[in-house]
């Protein structure tokens, strides 16, 4: 009856915008597992995905000494010039780009900045073209700003990456948008250069294409530094960079991330902004500004944990039988083939899809995962491997043994 009364409550109420989103399920798995461990059950969460580490010594007193010298005002709705002085040094000094400050904006996180570019760029029915596997919020965000998703479904034998053959083929005159993600999120994949350069020879064909690129994993890579398609010369004024400080330095609480592209669209997006949430955080900019400014080997020596970590977890997946797993060049993610699992039992229980497998783990063996279905790919799961090695171990043990039980 209560469920009733509040399903037409939420019908009554809440606008079809939201009735029609999807819960983030990243953070609804890791909010899950916070409520098992709140009850007494000793959970392993490797749902969601955000670096065990704690934030540099050198940036918190940096964010100290901004309280204590009454950074406490309205910052720019761009973010303080400062900060975006130091992030055009970083995108020159690291990824060889230049963009002025006054094509940086910064924002609540490289998510909002996601958010904020795809509502100041995309039209109702507009279409994006998403390769899938996906990070869950890019379809999500599309949906609010009323375009439509592109998914073009990626082969796993090419490391789950667009090639240009397949981007050809998606492109439509109502194309406006094209969405890359290296290091993928949630599969580890990295593009080459070469990759990137074959699809930037296809998106300069159609000059109204925007290419969305989403650089936060860009330091936690395994293959020796990686590249952005902003760095073909032939779509650079066709492209948005975006980043943050969450996944490199530790600091996804501050909240600090930012765009970086076409004046015109960080214009646009400062606008949105300014009517939405205005500049972002006074004293978690200016964390962010240390980090950017300050030395960089912290960075290096959590890429160096991940990096390890990645080994061990593909060398204990190897041990689970029925998974096909693929080596992560990037991010702190395993994306294992589980589909050998689905039809199985174990009493009454019939795992029906790779998100019943999830489901059970959680259950059985008290492992928070995420499914497949979330990233638009059915038949996998993602692991976070970003916990220690002593979960990692535990949580790999715990996965075989339970999923041993299903006949
Ligand atoms: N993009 C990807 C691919 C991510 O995994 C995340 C992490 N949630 C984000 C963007 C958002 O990062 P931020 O904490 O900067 O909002
Ligand atoms: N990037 C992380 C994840 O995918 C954080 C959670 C989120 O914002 O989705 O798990």
């Amino acid at each position: 009856m209560k469920i009733k009364d509040n399903k037409r409550e939420e019908i009554e109420r809440i606008s079809s915008r939201v009735r029609e989103l999807s819960s983030s399920a990243t953070l609804a798995m890791s909010q899950r597992s916070a409520e098992l461990k709140a009850a007494g059950i000793d959970v392993i969460n490797m749902s969601v995905g955000e670096p065990d580490f704690h934030t540099p010594d050198f940036i918190k007193k940096a964010a100290k000494t901004a309280i204590d010298e009454n950074y406490s005002l309205y910052t720019p709705v761009a973010g303080y010039m400062s900060l975006r002085e130091a992030i055009s040094a970083k995108l020159k000094r690291e990824n060889g780009l230049e963009y002025s400050p006054q094509q940086i904006v910064v924002g609540n996180g490289a998510k909002q900045e996601l958010s904020n570019v795809i509502l100041a760029t995309i039209n109702p029915g507009d279409e994006m073209i998403i390769p899938i596997p996906a990070w869950v919020s890019y379809m999500e965000m599309v949906k609010l700003a009323e375009g439509r998703v592109i998914e073009v479904m990626t082969e796993e034998e090419n490391d789950f990456k667009l090639t240009a053959a397949q981007l050809r083929t998606a492109i439509t005159p109502r194309t406006r948008m094209v969405m890359l993600n290296s290091p993928s999120n949630p599969t580890g994949a990295v593009y080459t250069r070469e990759e990137l350069q074959a699809l930037a020879d296809v998106i300069a064909e159609h000059p109204q294409i925007i290419v969305l690129t989403d650089d936060i994993y860009e330091h936690i890579n395994f293959v020796g530094g990686v590249h952005s398609i902003a760095e073909c010369d032939n779509v650079h004024n066709q492209t948005v960079v975006i980043n943050g400080v969450s996944k490199a330095y530790a600091m996804t609480g501050w909240r600090i991330g930012y765009m970086a592209g076409p004046l015109e669209i960080a214009k646009a997006v400062t606008k949105l902004q300014g009517q939405t949430t205005s500049g972002a955080s006074s004293i978690a900019q200016k964390a962010a500004e240390a980090a950017y400014r300050g030395p960089q080997d912290r960075v290096q020596a959590m890429r160096e944990a991940f990096e390890r970590r990645s080994r061990l977890i593909v060398e204990l997946a190897h041990g689970i039988p029925g998974w096909r797993v693929r080596k992560p060049h990037g991010a702190f993610y395993l994306f294992p083939n589980v589909e050998s699992y689905i039809g199985k039992h174990c009493g009454d229980r019939k795992i029906e899809s790779s998100a019943d497998y999830v489901m059970y783990l959680l259950e059985e063996a008290h492992v928070a995962c995420v499914d497949g279905e979330a990233f638009g790919c059915p038949g996998y799961m993602r692991l976070s491997y970003a916990t220690s090695d002593e979960n990692i171990r535990e949580a790999m043990r715990r996965i075989a043994e339970a999923s041993r039980k299903l006949g």
